[in-house]
C-alpha cells in the first residue's frame, strides 16, 4: 500500500508507453502506480498521505548531467562575482572581503567576465595589488578555465619570471617575463594547491547547503564532474560518502573520476556502476581542449581574434585512455569544445571502440562534454558510434557574443542542438555550474529560445538550432537517464522507477517559453519524500 498518494496534477511523465497522467502513488521510496485521480486514489489506506495538487505541472525530478558540485557549494563562501558590471566592482567586492579576513589569509572568489565590463579587457595583478597587499588573493573567472592571481598569490606559490608554464597550462607574462597575474588552464593548479582547503565541517555544511540549493531549483541529481587536475577529486568524493553515511544525501550522484587516475581505478577494480542509488561511480573525466572564452579551444580554423588554440590531452593518449577504460567497464566523459578537437576525438572513438571485445562494455556510454563548435561533418558520427552529447543551453545564451566575436559567421554550427538532435544523438542536459546557473528553467529556456532572458536577440541566437520545451525536459530527465546507463531505474515517471519528482507553478509545456526561466517549483520530492516544498504549499 502506497505512503504517498498524488492526485489532480498534470504529469508529463516521459514515459512513452503512459505520457499523460493525474495521479500517481509511491511506496518505500519507489513509484508503485501511474494513472489517473479515481483508479490510484483507490489505492489509499488508512496511513497513505493524499496531496491535492490543484493542477499543476508534475515532471520527474531535474538532473543535471554537467555540474562542479564540490566547487560550486565551496564557491558560495568566496565571492561571487558572477555579472559583475564592471573591473570597478570586482574591485569594490575585493576590498569590502578584505575587512573581514586577517593578514595572510586567503580571499577566494569566482565568476567575473570581462566580456560583460565596459572595457573587455583581461585584468591583472596590479589591478588587486594595491587593495589586497597582505592577502593572497585568486579569483577564477567564469569559465574556470583562467584565474587572476594578486602578487601575493604569485609569491606564495612560487611563480616567479624564471618558472617555466607548466605541462597544458599557461603563465601570462609582461614584456620583463614577470607573471602578469593571469594563469590559464593546469597554472592555476599552481596556485590552488597553496590555498588551505576547507575543513572537514566547513565543507559538510557547504554541500549539505547546496543540496537544499539544488531541491529548490528542481533538481534530483546531478553528474558531477571534476576539474582539470582532479585535485577537487578525493575531497568531493569523501564529502558525498559521509552525506550518504549520515543518510543525508537526498540527490542522485553520478561522480565522474579524474582521468589521470585511470590506473589506480583499474587496479582496484572500480567499474562504472558501482555505488547505490544514491551515489555511484560515473565515468572518468579528461580534457581534449580548453575553452572558447580563453581561446584555448582546439579549431579547425583560428579563431576571429586568435590561434586555433590547443590540444590538452595528446591524441594518442586519449585513444589509450579509451580502450584501457572500455576493457575495464569505466566509460570516458570526454571534454571537446573545439571543432578540431571534436573531430580528432570521434576519430580516436571510431578507431578504438570497434577494436574493443563485446563482452567488456561499460554499464554507461561514452560521452562527449560540451560538443561545442561541430563542423556538419562530424555532427552526424556521434549517434552511430553509441556516444552522448552532454550539452549546456545556457552557455549559448550566456555566451553569444563572445562566440560571434570569436568565431563570426561560423556559430551558425555553434551548440549545434538541433543538428545533433536530428541525426539521433542522445542529448544529456546540464549547466556546468559554477560556470553558469544551475537553475535548469534557464537551461531549458536557454534551449528552446535561443534568447537571454531580457527576450534579447528578438527571434533569438542561430534559432534554426532551438529545441522544442518537450526535448529540453527529456534531455533534463532521460538524457540524464541513458547517459548514466540508468534509465531503467530514473528518467520517467513509471511504476517501479525511483520516485523522484517535481510540482511546478506553472506549466512550462503552455506558456510561451520566453517565461520559462522564471517558472517556480512548488514541491520536490526525493525517494518518496517531500525535500523541498514552497511555503503553504503541500502542507
Ligand atoms: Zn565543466
Amino acid at each position: 500500500m502506497p505512503d504517498l498518494i498524488l492526485f489532480n496534477g498534470k504529469l508529463a511523465t516521459q514515459d512513452p508507453n503512459f505520457p499523460d497522467a493525474t495521479a500517481l502513488a509511491l511506496r518505500d521510496g519507489s513509484i508503485l502506480a501511474v494513472g489517473y485521480d479515481d483508479e490510484t486514489r483507490l489505492l489509499a489506506q488508512s496511513h497513505t498521505q493524499c496531496i491535492d495538487l490543484g493542477g499543476r505541472r508534475v515532471l520527474p525530478g531535474l538532473v543535471d548531467s554537467h555540474f562542479h558540485f564540490y566547487d560550486w557549494a565551496l564557491g558560495q563562501r568566496g565571492l561571487s562575482l558572477t555579472d559583475t558590471p564592471s573591473l570597478d566592482d570586482v574591485r569594490e567586492q575585493v576590498r569590502q572581503a578584505t575587512h573581514k579576513v586577517v593578514s595572510g589569509q586567503w580571499i577566494v572568489g569566482q565568476g567575473w567576465n570581462e566580456n560583460a565590463w565596459p572595457h573587455p579587457k583581461l585584468p591583472d595583478r596590479a589591478d588587486l595589488d594595491d587593495l589586497t597587499p597582505d592577502n593572497p588573493t585568486i579569483l577564477w573567472r567564469t569559465d574556470l578555465h583562467l584565474a587572476w592571481v594578486n602578487s601575493r598569490a604569485l609569491q606564495v606559490a612560487g611563480i616567479t619570471a624564471s618558472i617555466s608554464d607548466p605541462d597544458m597550462g599557461v603563465i601570462d607574462r609582461g614584456e620583463s617575463g614577470q607573471p602578469t597575474g593571469i594563469l590559464r588552464e593546469l597554472a592555476i593548479n599552481l596556485v590552488r594547491r597553496v590555498i588551505p582547503p576547507p575543513t572537514t565541517d566547513e565543507t559538510e555544511s557547504a554541500m549539505r547547503k547546496a543540496i537544499a540549493d539544488a531541491h529548490r531549483l528542481g533538481l534530483t541529481g546531478v553528474h558531477d564532474m571534476r576539474i582539470m587536475g582532479g585535485e577537487d577529486g578525493p575531497p568531493a568524493f569523501r564529502a558525498w560518502q559521509r552525506l550518504r553515511s549520515e543518510k543525508e544525501l537526498d540527490l542522485r550522484v553520478w561522480m565522474m573520476l579524474p582521468g589521470e587516475r585511470l590506473s589506480e581505478v583499474i587496479a582496484l577494480g572500480l567499474r562504472t556502476g558501482f555505488g547505490d542509488d544514491h551515489l555511484r561511480v560515473g565515468g572518468i573525466k579528461l580534457f581534449a581542449d580548453g575553452a572558447t572564452g580563453p581561446r584555448t579551444a582546439w579549431m579547425l580554423e583560428p579563431f576571429e581574434d586568435a590561434g586555433s588554440g590547443m590540444p590538452l590531452t595528446p591524441l594518442d593518449e586519449i585513444a589509450e585512455i579509451i580502450s584501457r577504460a572500455h576493457r575495464a567497464g569505466i566509460s570516458t566523459s570526454i571534454h571537446a569544445i573545439g571543432d578540431r578537437a571534436v573531430r580528432e576525438l570521434l576519430d580516436v572513438f571510431a578507431e578504438v571502440l570497434p577494436r574493443q571485445g563485446g563482452d567488456v562494455r561499460p554499464l554507461a556510454p561514452h560521452r562527449v562534454e560540451h560538443v561545442q563548435h561541430s563542423h556538419p561533418a562530424d555532427l552526424k558520427r556521434l549517434a552511430p558510434l553509441g556516444l552522448v552529447a552532454s550539452v549546456q543551453p545556457i552557455h549559448a545564451t550566456d555566451d553569444m557574443a563572445m562566440m560571434d566575436h570569436a568565431c563570426g559567421d561560423r556559430t551558425r554550427l555553434a551548440y549545434a542542438f538541433r543538428d545533433l538532435l536530428n541525426t539521433g544523438t542522445v542529448l544529456s542536459l546540464g549547466s556546468d555550474c559554477p560556470v553558469a546557473s544551475p537553475n535548469p528553467f534557464w537551461g531549458i529556456h536557454a534551449a528552446a529560445t535561443r534568447q537571454r532572458r531580457d527576450g534579447t536577440p528578438p527571434g533569438g541566437w542561430r534559432p534554426e538550432q532551438r529545441l522544442t520545451v518537450t526535448e529540453a525536459v527529456w534531455g533534463y530527465t532521460m538524457g540524464p537517464a541513458h547517459a548514466a546507463g540508468l534509465s531503467a531505474r530514473q528518467g520517467s515517471l513509471t511504476p517501479g522507477k525511483l520516485a523522484d519528482l517535481i510540482v511546478l507553478d506553472r506549466d512550462i509545456f503552455a506558456i510561451p517559453p520566453r517565461e520559462i526561466y522564471d517558472a517556480q517549483v512548488l514541491l520536490t520530492i526525493f525517494g518518496g519524500r517531500a525535500v523541498f516544498h514552497a511555503v503553504g504549499f503541500g502542507d
